[in-house]
């Protein structure tokens, strides 16, 4: 009887516990969306024309647990284009297409300590492409997405990232109008691994895709369900679907683990303690594997291109809902951020 009295109360404070209550998570919530609410460090992105008009207060918080409960905050229904967080959903495609091992043996899984959009990176690596959260390895793997046209492959896209957020998604025509003027550098990387032989399409086409599926238009709400769907093994928490097979979650997880938020991808697992990936528009998705999915919108960004109060928000949630990976202690409910256990 002691034996698994101890039990259960070491289960509830693991990463492999429960969550709190629906009240306390309604309450961190909110809480998080309070305290981040008036940072105003960091700048909105202007590389791609269409982003810089972005309002800078826009802000969003959606937390969907896999029970598909969904708590949220601010502006959960404003869309914004995907960007980057498209990048491990249509890896978890590929993986189900040609099975994780073939992405892997071609796409890779390792960091590169490079810029996200690097030339130096393909041609520093003898594997040209690093993992599929770089440009580079995202265009890669963009041409390994099952179809024979531009069209078969977006479709295929389109239809794969609908089934993860369990609504059909469209394009946000005006980003990709602005996107395709300004992608060369994209382009560019495109000829460049055909030239080594490391791209599976046509560039151009490849191109036309991957800027695509970077304007798909989601909500911050949208993103906590894509979250939540790799948090609950594959399965969509609110339809019901399965969209991708366990195996193939879990791998995603591992890779956004290693390289999902640019250069700070180590910065962020030693804070965080969690699979994460953010968006040059503002978006960050995180993953708490067995209990939910977390989205969140603001458009300013760190020099590195992640989101200042996202990652705030995050880091808070990771602690007071007890998420973080690497924690062996109690969630920090009121306690000091600044002194996470
Ligand atoms: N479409 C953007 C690009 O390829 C995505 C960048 C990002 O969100 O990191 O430049």
């Amino acid at each position: 009887m002691g034996t698994a009295k101890r039990s259960t109360k070491k289960q509830q404070a693991s990463t492999t516990g429960r969550l709190p209550d629906p009240g306390t998570i309604r309450r961190h919530v909110e809480d998080a969306y309070a305290t981040c609410r008036d940072d105003h460090g960091g700048q909105v992105a202007d590389y791609i024309p269409g982003l810089a008009q972005t309002p800078a207060d826009l802000f969003g918080i959606c937390f969907a647990a896999v029970d598909g409960q969904v708590y949220e905050q601010g502006d959960v229904e404003v869309p914004f284009s995907i960007q980057s967080i498209s990048k491990p959903f249509v890896y978890a495609l590929v993986c189900e297409a040609v099975g994780h091992t073939e992405a892997r043996e071609r796409l890779g899984v390792n960091g590169t300590g490079l810029p996200f959009d690097s030339v130096m990176a393909v041609e520093l690596h003898e594997e040209r492409t690093m993992n599929p959260l770089v440009n580079a390895g995202a265009i890669a793997t963009t041409s390994l997405v099952p179809g024979d046209t531009v069209e078969d492959k977006w479709q295929l896209v389109l239809r794969g990232l609908s089934r993860f957020a369990g609504r059909d998604l469209e394009l946000d025509e005006e980003i990709l109008a602005s996107e395709s003027e300004s992608n060369r550098r994209n382009r560019g990387i495109a000829h460049l691994l055909r030239g080594y032989d490391q791209l599976y399409f046509d560039p151009d086409g490849t191109t036309e895709v991957y800027t695509r599926q970077c304007s798909i238009a989601v909500t911050v709400h949208d993103l906590a369900i894509m979250a939540a769907t790799l948090a609950d093994g594959g399965v969509n928490p609110v339809t019901g679907e399965r969209v991708v097979d366990a195996g193939t979650s879990r791998r995603v997880l591992a890779v956004m683990a290693t390289a999902g938020m640019y250069e700070r991808s180590g910065d962020w697992l030693y804070e965080v303690g969690l699979p994460g990936k953010s968006g040059v528009s503002g978006g960050i998705v995180t993953v708490s594997p067995g209990k939910g999915g977390l989205g969140t919108f603001s458009p300013p960004l760190d020099d590195a291109g992640n989101s200042v109060r996202g990652q705030r928000a995050t880091r808070e949630l990771s602690e007071r809902l007890g998420l973080n990976l690497f924690a062996s202690g109690e969630p920090i409910v009121d306690g000091d951020m600044d002194d996470p256990r």
